[in-house]
Parts: structure tokens; C-alpha cells; sequence
């Protein structure tokens, strides 16, 4: 029986019968992990507390020779991310981005940017740095990006005239071909998503600009509006689906509120 150990984020946790727990885990050197912890529900003590969702720990595990789920030996608390646990809407957020990850990720498919992403984003909400709508379409595109799925938002799609040379200051957006679409190109179609000028700039920026600054970039609360309804339609149109946490999300969000 082959013993590994690994740095992995806990991102779902399963009741099995009334001792277990099956737990999923996406770590930074071994991709998304599934795991089967014996007695952790019946007695705290057996892993100390230390399996929290959203929590970065430490583990350890045996494969089986048998096949089946590998067995969690032990798990340490690297970042416990506690705060963002009391907040129903960090909860949310965290929620979501731990959805988007195991969906599309495989098992035992090593992607680190992917851990580094979840670890910084979860970071973050977790110590109330940074505005929580924001990190959101930060990770987002983010993720979309790693999927190889980012957004089109430098030139149209269809004849590549740049943003910068676009005639008018809103422009739809063509989901099926992920990209912008100038007036030129569709000059009767009505787009049901638009982006201004400003918050194609602002999404570019959010892409490819400095993570750790993202909290300096000004949206209003219409741009941010605008923002969260394009990535909140872009992304499951693009993942086949609409994420169950997603959903959720939108019931308990307040309308967008950043100056
Ligand atoms: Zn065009």
C-alpha cells in the first residue's frame, strides 16, 4: 500500500454511514483527490478539528492495493480560513469557486496554478482585504483562463477590429463564439449582454493585472453589475452548465454596492 502525502484544500465533504466521511480535496502537486476519512464524523479528535471545509492542511493517505477510495491518515492545519466559515455569503463565494474547480478538474490531474488560485482567492476572502464581489469576478476569469475558456475581450470575433477602434461605447457580446462582436459585423442583432467601454477595460485589467491590486480598480455599481451578469453568464454557458452554488449565490447576494 503506497503512502502519500501532499498540501490540498478541502473543497467538499461527504457524510458515508455514521462513522465516515468522504472528503475532496484539490492539491497543489496531485489535481482534485477523493479520500475516505474512517471515524472522523463519530470522534472530532481522530483528525483534531482539522477537517473544516475550505481549510488548506497538510495530509497524509494510503491508496489501497485493492482500488477504492484511499484512506486519510492525517491532516494537519496549514490555513485554517475560519473567518470566511462565519459569513454565510464568503461561505457562498467559497462555495462556488470549490464547485467550479472539482467540475472541471480531474482526478489525480496535477494543477498547481489552479491550488495557487484557490489558495490566494480563499485568502483573501477570508481576511476581508479586498471587496468580495471582485475577487469573485477575479476568479472567475481567472479560472477560465487555466480552463483555456477565457472571455475574448481585445477585438471582435468575427473581422478582429480592436476594442480601442470600436465606434460605439457599448458592445455586445456573442457567447457561442466567446468574444466581443462589433456593430459592424451584427448590425441588427440585439445582444442580450452588453459591456461599456469602461468595464471591458476594467474585466481586461481584472485578467491580466496584478492580483494582489485588484482591490485598487474602481467599478461603479453599474459596471460591477455589469461585470457579475456577463462572467455569471459566460461561465456556465462555457462550463455546459449552471453550478448549483451559483444559484445560491444570487438568492443571498445584495445588489452590487461598490462605489
Ligand atoms: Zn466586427
Amino acid at each position: 500500500m503506497q503512502v502519500q502525502k501532499t498540501t490540498a484544500i478541502l473543497l467538499r465533504r461527504v457524510d458515508y454511514g455514521d462513522a465516515d466521511l468522504i472528503l475532496t480535496f484539490f492539491s497543489e502537486d496531485l489535481g482534485k483527490i477523493s479520500l475516505i476519512a474512517k471515524h472522523a464524523k463519530k470522534s472530532r479528535k481522530r483528525f483534531a478539528g482539522a477537517l473544516e471545509l475550505f481549510s488548506n492542511l497538510n495530509i497524509q493517505y494510503r491508496r489501497r492495493r485493492q482500488g477504492g477510495l484511499a484512506v486519510l491518515e492525517e491532516a494537519h492545519i496549514l490555513d485554517p480560513f475560519a473567518a470566511l466559515r462565519q459569513h454565510i455569503l464568503k461561505t457562498a463565494y467559497a462555495s462556488y469557486w470549490a464547485e467550479l474547480a472539482m467540475g472541471w478538474a480531474e482526478d489525480d490531474q496535477p494543477l498547481a496554478p489552479l491550488y495557487h488560485l484557490l489558495v490566494y482567492a480563499l485568502g483573501e476572502l477570508d481576511a476581508g482585504r479586498q471587496d468580495d464581489a471582485l475577487l469573485n469576478l477575479a476568479f472567475q476569469m481567472r479560472f477560465m483562463s487555466l480552463a483555456g475558456l477565457c472571455p475574448n475581450l481585445n477585438y471582435c470575433c468575427v473581422c478582429r477590429t480592436e476594442v480601442e477602434n470600436f465606434q460605439i461605447a457599448a458592445t455586445g457580446f456573442d457567447l457561442p463564439r466567446g468574444g466581443l462582436c462589433c456593430r459592424t459585423c451584427d448590425p441588427t442583432h440585439e445582444p442580450t449582454l452588453c459591456l461599456s467601454r469602461g468595464t471591458i477595460k476594467q474585466l481586461q485589467w481584472i485578467a491580466e493585472g496584478d492580483l494582489a491590486r485588484i482591490g485598487r480598480i474602481r467599478f461603479s455599481s453599474a459596471a460591477l453589475n455589469e461585470a457579475q451578469t456577463f462572467m455569471e453568464a459566460f461561465v456556465p454557458y462555457h462550463l455546459g452548465k449552471e453550478p448549483r452554488s451559483l444559484k445560491f449565490l444570487r438568492q443571498i447576494r445584495p445588489r452590487a454596492t461598490a462605489a
